[in-house]
């Protein structure tokens, strides 16, 4: 497990402690001589995760939409991939990754981790899906996860699968012995 794959807010959020989480994944990643892949923003967290991951000689590759392009003045030693469209982006970070995690972050975030768990429960990928949750943050995404599995729409195999970690050497631990469950998707009645 070499590339890993963050997604994160494009927002600072209202909790210092979002910021230092991102810059402590950051180094985690460099200092394991991993290769950061990001969405390419300079902003929130998702510019102090690649600051870091850069300051401590990760290899950092982005991937941006045209649309953000001209916002966005990265460092020459980014390796910056330009694609047309917002799907293709995400279909690029997912090939180029290893693996996947979320740090705090809005809509963008949520949709992004959630789809590569998507993608995983029907047996599309076998790598790695967490998140980190800093202060709580996403308690109450678990316990609506929870729930789901309650009311029978997903499987408590495919819920785990969505592994959770207070801190990154936590989550590339559970990361090194996940094994994708070998299940149908799909529940009656
Ligand atoms: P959000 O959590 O809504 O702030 O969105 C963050 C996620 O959406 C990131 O993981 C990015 O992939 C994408 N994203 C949102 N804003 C930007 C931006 N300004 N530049 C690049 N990617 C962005």
């Amino acid at each position: 497990m070499k590339k890993i794959c963050v997604f994160c807010g494009s927002s600072p959020g209202a909790n210092p402690a979002f910021a230092k989480a991102a810059a402590q994944l950051g180094r985690e990643i460099a200092e394991r001589k991993m290769e950061l892949i990001y969405g390419g923003s300079t902003l929130g967290l998702m510019g102090e995760l690649a600051r870091t991951a850069l300051k401590g000689g990760a290899r950092v590759t982005a991937v941006m939409p045209k649309v953000f392009e001209d916002k966005v003045q990265h460092p020459k030693f980014v390796k910056l991939h330009i694609v047309d469209t917002m799907h293709q982006r995400k279909s690029m970070m997912f090939d180029l990754a290893d693996a996947f995690i979320a740090l705090p972050g809005g809509m963008g975030t949520f949709e992004e981790i959630l789809e590569m768990v998507t993608w995983a429960q029907i047996g599309f990928h076998a790598k790695p899906c967490g998140i980190l949750n800093i202060c709580g943050y996403y308690d109450k995404l678990f316990a609506f996860l929870d729930n789901a599995v309650k009311e029978r729409f997903i499987r408590p195999e495919h819920r785990d699968m969505l592994m959770c970690d207070v801190n990154p050497a936590g989550l590339f631990e559970q990361f090194s012995k996940y094994k994708a469950p070998k299940i149908d998707k799909w529940l009656d009645g």
